[in-house]
């Protein structure tokens, strides 16, 4: 008798632990997110002649966050600022740390180009002399996709010129990299760069809250702005760049993304995600997101959605006036 009850005792605690174990995930109610991580501008923003110790700082801190969070990262180079008298061993040195690190180096232009400005035949050499360097570095990972991102996400200002770079890029084995998520780092960087000079911690320490919550509030847009063009959230694309703003922002931003339930994939697999093999078909002079180009290539808008242009979150305007200052 006693014996029974105690297998029906433990047969109720084994139906106990089944039951908790299986409702635990439900219970949480944490989104199943995924996004991946692009940086632009490498080998570091705005590198100036003896400025490899702040250039090293900010990449060594980046690195450290990112493989902390375990994100793996695609980085854009432009070759270009590899070139300077007595630092150019330096700043390559630079991109091995990134290579090092188990990150992709993408080619970004020789000298962060903009295509509206440049013939097609123009804007193809920069593609060629933006990848002496980086091929190099990467012969050790190979085979790896490449990657190429338009400066200012350019595209091509006719789309004569868009389809003919497409075709120029596809052929050298490169992938256009899409973004759903634009960061506007660069924006705050000016002015948190000019109060680290100053020694301004208050300025600082507000600039770097002001940029958490515009990258929060950017990703929240793109959620929502994806959900009404796809029916459901897509692989986000954040662009960021190697500067000192996200040095030291990055790894709360990273906390805060995974408390939305984000889980950081490679760019690899967010190309294979339904929404990125829709054709950006979309012509402008302007670097839209791809969110932007997707639904205008998908032939709709914003009319009868529940997010417009509006609610795309701009910096404070105290942010854009320490901007402007230069
Ligand atoms: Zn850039």
């Amino acid at each position: 008798m006693e014996a029974t009850s105690k297998y029906f005792m433990n047969v109720k605690l084994l139906i106990v632990i089944f039951l908790l174990s299986v409702s635990v995930p439900a219970q949480t109610n944490k989104p199943s997110r995924r996004m991946t991580v692009t940086f632009d501008d490498l080998p570091y923003v705005a590198i100036d002649q003896q400025g490899l110790p702040k250039a090293r700082r900010a990449t060594t801190e980046i690195l450290r966050i990112l493989k902390a969070h375990r994100v793996p990262v695609v980085a854009f180079v432009n070759e270009g600022f590899l070139q300077a008298a007595g630092e150019e061993e330096g700043r390559i040195a630079l991109l091995q740390q990134w290579v090092h690190a188990g990150m992709i180096l993408g080619n970004h232009t020789f000298s962060h180009a903009d295509f509206n400005t440049l013939t097609v035949e123009e804007f193809q050499q920069e593609i060629i002399k933006g990848e002496v360097v980086t091929r190099r570095l990467m012969q050790s990972h190979q085979p790896y996709q490449l990657y190429f991102r338009h400066p200012g996400t350019h595209t091509g200002d006719t789309q004569a010129k868009k389809e003919a770079i497409e075709v120029f890029l596809a052929a050298r084995g490169y992938k256009v990299t899409p973004h759903t998520i634009d960061s506007e780092d660069f924006v705050f960087n000016v002015g948190y760069l000019r109060a680290l000079r100053n020694k301004d911690e208050a300025t600082a320490r507000r600039l770097r809250e002001a940029y958490l919550n515009f990258a929060v509030a950017a990703t929240e847009f793109a959620e929502r702005f994806s959900s009404e063009i796809f029916g459901d959230e897509i692989t986000q694309t954040l662009l960021v760049h190697a500067n000192d703003i996200n040095a030291d922002c990055l790894d709360e931003m990273l906390k805060r993304f995974t408390a939305r339930g984000y889980r950081f994939v490679t760019l690899d697999e967010a190309m294979r995600d339904s929404a990125y093999q829709v054709k950006d078909k979309y012509v402008s002079k302007f670097g839209p997101t791809w969110l932007w180009r997707w639904m205008k290539s998908k032939g709709m808008d914003t009319r009868g959605m529940k997010v417009s242009g509006k609610d795309d979150p701009e910096p404070p305007e105290w942010v854009m006036d320490l901007y402007r200052k230069g």
